[in-house]
C-alpha cells in the first residue's frame, strides 16, 4: 500500500491508472475518507462491496467533479432539487436523484435513484478532475466500523486490499454528508450531516426529517435509505449512550451504569467523574463531529468492557451526531 502525501502530476497519474484498471483508491473529502472506484464499471464497484464487506442492498454515493456533470448521470426533476443543488453543492451534501442507465445497478443497489455528491475538499476535487470518471465511494472503513477520518486509523484495515491512499490529513467535518431526497416537492433528510435541517429550511422553507434518523428500522421495506438498516459506526467495545440537559441527572445516569472498566467518552462536563478512563471528545458540536470516529476507535485500545458516551441535544449538527451515536451504541440509549 502506498500512502500518497503529495498531490503532483506523477501521483495523480498513478491513481488515475489504478481507477482506470478497475481498482480502488482511498481519498480524503471534507466529510470522511472515501474508498472509491469507477462508478461506470460494475467490476470496479463490486470490489468496494467485497473489500468493505458491505451489504449489496446498501447503495453507493457517486462523486462528481462539478455540477455540470450531474445531468450525465441523473435527471433533475423539479425546481426544489435544482435549488438544493444550487445552494449546497459542492459541499457536504448528497442529493438523491433519478438515475440514468449509464450508472450500473450495483451502484444504486437496484434502486432507480442515485446519490450524487460534489466534494468541496481541494484534494478530492483534484482527484475527481484528474481521473475524469464519476467515482462511487462509501466511507473508508470496514462495514459496521467507525468511518475513517484519518489515514492512521484506517490503513491497517485495507492493507493488501487497496494499493493507494491519498493522505489529506484529518477530515475537517468528520461526519458523512447530509443525504436528502425530495419527496412530493419537500426535501427530506434521510441521513443528517453538517448541512442541517435549519440550513435547508432557510433556503427552501420546509424540510422533513426521516423518522428513522433516530430510531431503529424494524421493517426492512420501510428503509428509504438502506444504510440506516445496519449496525454502524461501532467500536468493538460495548457502548451506552446517555443524555440529559441537566448535568446532575447526566452524572447520575453515568454513575448508575458504570462498571469497573468503563471509559467515559464525553465533554469536559464529565471529566471529573472517577472512572477507568476518561476520553474527551471536545466541547462544541463541531469539535465532537470532527473527533468522534477517531475517538471511538481509540476507545478500543484500552481493554474496557463499556464505553459510556455523552449524547448531545438533537438539534442542528447535534442531530447528525446523535444519528451516528445511536447506531454506534446499537440503540442502547438512556435519557433522563
Ligand atoms: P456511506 O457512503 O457509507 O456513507 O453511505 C451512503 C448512504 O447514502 C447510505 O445511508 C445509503 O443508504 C444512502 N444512499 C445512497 N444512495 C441512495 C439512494 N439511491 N437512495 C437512498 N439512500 C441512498
Ligand atoms: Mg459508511
Amino acid at each position: 500500500m502506498k500512502i500518497i502525501k503529495e498531490i503532483n502530476r506523477e501521483n495523480l497519474e498513478l491513481v488515475k491508472k489504478e481507477i482506470l484498471n478497475d481498482n480502488l483508491v482511498i481519498f480524503p473529502t471534507e466529510t470522511v475518507y472515501g474508498i472509491g472506484a469507477n462508478a461506470l464499471k460494475s467490476e470496479a464497484v463490486s470490489k468496494i462491496f467485497e473489500v468493505k464487506t458491505r451489504a449489496l442492498n446498501n447503495p453507493l454515493i457517486v462523486h462528481l467533479k462539478s455540477k455540470d456533470e450531474i445531468s450525465k448521470y441523473a435527471t433533475i426533476l423539479n425546481l426544489v432539487e435544482q435549488k438544493l443543488i444550487d445552494s449546497f453543492m459542492p459541499g457536504p451534501f448528497t442529493i438523491i436523484l433519478k438515475k440514468k442507465d449509464i450508472i450500473p445497478n450495483c451502484v444504486s443497489a437496484n434502486l432507480d435513484t442515485v446519490g450524487i455528491r460534489i466534494p468541496i475538499n481541494k484534494i478530492a476535487h483534484e482527484f475527481l478532475e484528474y481521473v475524469d470518471v464519476p467515482i462511487a465511494a462509501p466511507s473508508a472503513n470496514i462495514s459496521s466500523r467507525p468511518s475513517g477520518t484519518k489515514v492512521e486509523d484506517i490503513k491497517d484495515e485495507f492493507e493488501g486490499k487497496v494499493n493507494y491512499i491519498i493522505d489529506g490529513g484529518e477530515s475537517k467535518i468528520g461526519l458523512e454528508s447530509t443525504v436528502v431526497k425530495v419527496i412530493d416537492n419537500v426535501p427530506t433528510i434521510l441521513r443528517p450531516g453538517f448541512i442541517t435541517k435549519e440550513d435547508i429550511e432557510n433556503v427552501i422553507g420546509t424540510c422533513n426529517v426521516s423518522p428513522h434518523v433516530l430510531s431503529e428500522i424494524k421493517d426492512n421495506t420501510k428503509a428509504e435509505s438502506p444504510g440506516m438498516l445496519y449496525k454502524h459506526y461501532a467500536p468493538r467495545t460495548k457502548c451506552l449512550l446517555v443524555y440529559s440537559n441537566n448535568l446532575d441527572k447526566l452524572k447520575t445516569l453515568v454513575k448508575e451504569n458504570m462498571t469497573s472498566k468503563t471509559i467515559i467518552l464525553a465533554s469536559s462536563r464529565l471529566e471529573n467523574i472517577d472512572c477507568y478512563k476518561y476520553i474527551s471528545y471536545g466541547n462544541t458540536l463541531e469539535e465532537i463531529s470532527h473527533n468522534i470516529f477517531s475517538k471511538l476507535r481509540e476507545c478500543d485500545k484500552y481493554n474496557a468492557d463499556l464505553i459510556i458516551i455523552e449524547g448531545v441535544k438533537k438539534e442542528g449538527l447535534g442531530l447528525a451526531i446523535m444519528n451516528r451515536l445511536i447506531r454506534t451504541s446499537n440503540f442502547n440509549y438512556k435519557e433522563l
